[in-house]
């Protein structure tokens, strides 16, 4: 049985990781940033066995509130490792275009999809308890190498990703420099149905697939991922994806 943790829970991709999580029989801590406005998640955590999924809150764009979730899970008896992390919170405020968006929505994405995903991977590691690995729901819009052109009213998004991958990578590496044995990833969910592409975006997506098949593919490429693979990125399918 794994002990994973997964940030950004209350719908969407990340309360689909849950499902499948406990659906493996594993443990979860799942986050919320207001668990009040957390029904769906709520509804999961009570029909699962007893004590396997736990809620904690953890709005990833307040340093205090990361803290807290960080000394929460410092404060678990009895936690003595942590299998998987996958950081999933993210936002996207649509359209947000380089020549029209303002000072407040572009440091609102790079706020919500990079410094508050790096600052809680650092708290929990910061934590001492041991850490298989860390993966980021990243984006192909933040692939720096496959420029696309073609996402009008990306742009915020995307450089918020771009910025997470090239921190993360960041991350990576000093950790193999002190020896800290965590593996550290990227991971590009697909073009995915969710309140993200449905409500913010509002148009069809070539190719879209489900939550549930989205995170079917992604976990047993988090699962096969070691400490040789740490600062990789990685499609839903499993192929690496360019930075
Ligand atoms: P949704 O908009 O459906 O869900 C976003 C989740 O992030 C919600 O649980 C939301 O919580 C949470 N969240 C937002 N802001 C914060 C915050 N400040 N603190 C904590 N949690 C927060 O998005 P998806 O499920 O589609 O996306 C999940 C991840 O996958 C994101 O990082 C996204 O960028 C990435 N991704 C998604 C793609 C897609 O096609 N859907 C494609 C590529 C990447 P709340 O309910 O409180 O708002």
């Amino acid at each position: 049985m794994a002990i994973w943790i997964v940030i950004g829970a209350s719908r969407g991709i990340g309360l689909e990781w849950v499902k499948q999580i406990l659906a493996r029989g594993n443990t979860v801590f799942a986050t919320v940033r207001d668990h009040t406005k957390a029904s769906q998640l709520w509804t999961l955590s009570g029909s699962a066995p007893r004590m396997s999924c736990q809620l904690l809150e953890c709005d990833v764009s307040s340093e205090d509130s990361i803290i807290r979730f960080a000394n929460d899970i410092a404060a678990m008896r009895n936690l003595d490792r942590i299998d998987h992390v996958i950081v999933n919170a993210g936002i996207l405020n649509y359209p947000n275009r380089a020549t029209e968006l303002s000072f407040e929505d572009f440091s609102n994405h790079l706020r919500t999809n990079a410094v508050g995903p790096i600052i809680t991977a650092q708290k929990l590691l910061q934590t001492r308890i041991p850490i298989g690995t860390i993966t980021f729901m990243s984006s192909d819009s933040g692939c720096a190498t496959d420029f696309h052109a073609f996402e009008d009213g990306f742009a915020a998004y995307a450089a918020s990703k771009a910025a997470l991958n090239q921190m993360l990578r960041h991350m990576a590496a000093e950790l193999q420099r002190t020896k800290v044995y965590t593996t550290i990833l990227a991971m590009h969910p697909g073009e995915v149905a969710t309140d993200m592409l449905n409500i913010s975006v509002g148009w069809e997506v070539d190719g879209i697939i489900s939550a549930e098949q989205s995170v079917a593919a992604m976990l047993p490429v988090v699962e096969s991922k070691t400490i040789k693979d740490s600062g990789t990125f990685w499609t839903w399918e499993g192929l690496q994806h360019p930075w």
